[in-house]
C-alpha cells in the first residue's frame, strides 16, 4: 500500500513555484500577488486563509488578506471585489467560502474577473473546464491531479467513482477525471445523496474519490482491494483529548481502508495540502497571463 503523502507532493510543487518566482523577481519584476477576502471569523475559514497566506510567503508570492465583518453587506463585498479587479497589482482574487447566509455566493463568484479567478469557480472558467480549454482548475481537484501526477498513479481507462457533486470538488473532479488529459481518461461515476447502491458502485472503483463531508463514511466493504482512495473530507470532530478540543477527520475510515487499498491519501496531510499547491499554481498562471 502506498501512502499518497500530500506533504511530499505539495512541497515538490512549491519548490518548482519558488524557483519560477525567484527567476521572475531576479529580473526586477514584482512577484505574484494574491488577494484573499475573509468575511467574518469562522474558525475553519480562518485556518484555511492563514495557511494560504503562509504558503504564499514561503513561495515568494505576495498576499493581502482583506477582512470584512460577518454583517458586511453584499454590496460592500462586491465593491471590494471590483476594487481588486481593477487593481493591476493584484493577480489572483479568492473569496473564502462559505459566506454568511445573507450574501449570495453565486453573485460574488460572478463578480470576480475571470482572469483573476484563481479558485476557478466563475461560470466562464467552469465552462472552459468542461470544454477542455485552458482555464483555472478549481484548487482541490487541481491538487488531486497534481498528487496523481507526482506519484505517477495511472488513470487511463480506469473506473473512477466520485462521491459528492459540489461545484468546488466533486463535479469538477468528475469532469477532469473523464477529460482527455494526462490524469484523466477515466470512465467516471458521480454519486450523490440520491444515488442508489452507492456501496456497490464504490466497490467497483479503481479510483475512489470521497468528497461528501461525512467523517469515516467510506468503510473497507466499499473499497475494491488495490484501489486508489482519495479522501477529500475535512470535518472537525469534537475530541476532548485533543489540544484544540477537536480533530480533523476524513471521509474515509483510514484504519480499515488502508489495509486493503493500493494507495490512499491521509487526512490531514493529503488533499488539503495539495489544494494550496493548486491555488498557488493558479496564482502564478494568472500572473503570467495578465502581466505577460
Ligand atoms: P458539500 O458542498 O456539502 O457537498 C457534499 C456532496 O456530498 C453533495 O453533493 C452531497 O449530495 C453529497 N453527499 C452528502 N452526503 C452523502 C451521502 N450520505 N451519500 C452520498 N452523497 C452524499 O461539500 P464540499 O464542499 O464538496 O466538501 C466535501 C468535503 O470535502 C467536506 O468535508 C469539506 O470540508 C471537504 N473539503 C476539503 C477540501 C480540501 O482542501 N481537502 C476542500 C474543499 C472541501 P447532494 O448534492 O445530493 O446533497
Amino acid at each position: 500500500m502506498m501512502v499518497l503523502d500530500g506533504k511530499i507532493a505539495a512541497q515538490a510543487v512549491k519548490n518548482q513555484l519558488q524557483e519560477q518566482t525567484a527567476a521572475i523577481t531576479a529580473q526586477g519584476k514584482p512577484s505574484p500577488h494574491l488577494a484573499a477576502i475573509l468575511v467574518g471569523n469562522n474558525g475553519a475559514s480562518e485556518t484555511y486563509v492563514a495557511s494560504k497566506v503562509k504558503n504564499c510567503a514561503e513561495t515568494g508570492f505576495r498576499s493581502t488578506l482583506l477582512r470584512l465583518p460577518q454583517d458586511c453587506s453584499e454590496t460592500e463585498l462586491l465593491a471590494k471585489i471590483q476594487e481588486l479587479n481593477q487593481d493591476p497589482d493584484i493577480d489572483g482574487i479568492l473569496v473564502q467560502l462559505p459566506l454568511p447566509a445573507h450574501i449570495a455566493e453565486n453573485k460574488v463568484i460572478e463578480a470576480i474577473d475571470p482572469r483573476k479567478d484563481v479558485d476557478g469557480f466563475h461560470p466562464s472558467n467552469v465552462g472552459r473546464l468542461v470544454q477542455g480549454l485552458p482555464t483555472f482548475i478549481p484548487a482541490t481537484p487541481y491538487g488531486i491531479l497534481l498528487l496523481l501526477d507526482h506519484f505517477q498513479v495511472p488513470t487511463k481507462g480506469k473506473h473512477a467513482v466520485v462521491i459528492g457533486r459540489s461545484n468546488i470538488v466533486g463535479r469538477p473532479m468528475s469532469i477532469l477525471l473523464s477529460s482527455a488529459i494526462a490524469q484523466g481518461n477515466c470512465t467516471v461515476t458521480l454519486c450523490h445523496s440520491h444515488t442508489q447502491n452507492l456501496k456497490a458502485l464504490a466497490a467497483e472503483a479503481d479510483i475512489l474519490v470521497a468528497a461528501l463531508g461525512r467523517p469515516g463514511y467510506v468503510t473497507a466493504d466499499m473499497v475494491k482491494p488495490g484501489a486508489v482512495v482519495i479522501d477529500v473530507g475535512i470535518t472537525r470532530v469534537e475530541d476532548a483529548t485533543a489540544a484544540k478540543g477537536f480533530r480533523i477527520k476524513g471521509d474515509v475510515d483510514y484504519a480499515q481502508v488502508s489495509a486493503i487499498a493500493g494507495a490512499i491519501t491521509p487526512v490531514p496531510g493529503g488533499v488539503g495540502l495539495m489544494t494550496i499547491a493548486g491555488l498557488l499554481k493558479n496564482t502564478l498562471q494568472a500572473y503570467l497571463q495578465n502581466r505577460g
